[in-house]
């Protein structure tokens, strides 16, 4: 029949036998041919029989080991196709988990500190001390409480510089104009306070701040997020983006579950949409990218070594052509309190096959 030469092509990996069967013709016999032709080759067959209902209970009892078979071509394809996915992940490396070499212990302190003292977000200078244990480029920064002179933390950072409003509940700073970058002199920082102070004040938030940051200013660059939250099944879920204040307007973002590969790791980077904006487009430069991978896969490790990180997020990391010169430079961290139980487990470190 029809099924043997189409299986004996070298061509066709895979066969879809449809059978209607015309009034008064017994399927089963249909059936019993398709199993048998199939059973001679070594590829996979799925058989659509489109009978009464009542055959469909007879075909196992009467022709027994048979071929998948459906009701309608529609399930057999998505059947197809889903073999074919799964081949096509099957075939793709697993790649190998990488430990970078962190300051394990400076981190984990931090944590550990902020959980027995009630948990919530880390302070600017403890979100510092946890990232920059893990190797990312944090910014030079100093926070000067409400009201003291900016001066001597301007002068210890270096022109040009950034001024923030700083305060646990002000969640985004540059929406309410408390965000001024590139200060290139004391008389520029007088004048950014002045304007953050007044814009603050204009919100009704003024007894919200806590503070100033006064930060190095990042090289202009691509703006990314690099993110982890938790899910009570999953665990740590990871994500990547393209950041800044656009992130939640245009939403390209990945998500990865544990244990990542720097196999995921590249392809969570690679799959967002504006994936080529990272590689330049129109005589763009190019960024570091295995800089933004390796820092997927050392958020990773982080979401490994302690579960005491509700969620984190860093967003902007400004990415650049070179790695010294990209940054991260908004970053929170909330730390789980105590008592409550870790939402979730962490899964190994190591591959699932
Ligand atoms: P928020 O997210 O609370 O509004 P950010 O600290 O992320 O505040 O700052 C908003 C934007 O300002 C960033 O997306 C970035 O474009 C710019 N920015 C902030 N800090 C710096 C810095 N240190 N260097 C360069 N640009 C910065
Ligand atoms: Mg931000």
């Amino acid at each position: 029949i029809c099924l043997d030469i189409i299986l004996a092509d070298e061509g066709a990996d895979i066969a879809i036998a449809i059978f209607v069967p015309p009034l008064m013709i017994e399927p089963l016999g249909v059936v019993r041919q398709i199993t048998e032709v199939s059973a001679r080759y070594d590829k996979p067959v799925l058989a659509v029989i489109m009978a009464e209902e009542t055959y469909f209970d007879l075909i196992p009892v009467k022709v027994g080991d048979t071929v998948p078979y459906y009701r309608f071509p529609e399930a057999a394809a998505e059947a197809a196709a889903a073999m074919v996915r799964y081949v096509n992940w099957r075939s793709i490396p697993a790649g190998e988990i990488r430990t970078f070499d962190v300051d394990r212990k400076t981190a984990l302190d931090v944590l550990k500190r902020k959980h027995e003292n009630g948990g919530g977000y880390l302070s600017p200078d403890e979100v510092y001390d946890v990232l920059n244990a893990y190797g990312f480029p944090v910014c030079r920064q100093r926070v000067v409480p409400v009201g003291a002179d900016l001066d001597a933390a301007a002068k210890s950072v270096g022109y040009p510089l950034v001024l923030k409003v700083e305060g646990e509940d002000i969640v985004h700073k540059s929406d309410i104009g408390g965000v001024e970058v590139g200060i290139e002199n004391k008389k520029s920082l007088g004048e950014a306070r002045k304007r953050i102070e007044s814009s603050v004040r204009a919100a009704g938030l003024l007894d919200q701040v806590e503070g100033f940051m006064v930060q190095e200013m990042a090289l202009p660059g691509k703006e990314v997020i690099l993110g982890m939250s938790r899910d009570p099944k999953f665990g740590p879920l990871l994500m990547f983006g393209m950041g800044g204040k656009y992130v939640e307007i245009v939403h390209d973002v990945a998500f990865r579950v544990l244990p990542l590969s720097d196999v995921d790791a590249q392809e969570m980077v690679r799959e967002i949409h504006s994936y080529p904006l990272l590689e330049g487009v129109r005589g763009d430069v190019k960024v570091d990218i295995d800089f933004v991978i390796e820092s997927v896969e050392r958020l990773a490790q982080l979401a490994t070594e302690t579960d005491l990180i509700d969620e984190l997020d860093m967003n902007p990391v400004v990415v650049r052509p070179q790695r010294d010169e990209c940054r991260v430079v908004d970053a929170r961290i909330r730390v789980r309190a105590p008592g409550k139980r870790s939402l979730s487990v962490i899964p190994p470190r190591k591959l699932p096959c």
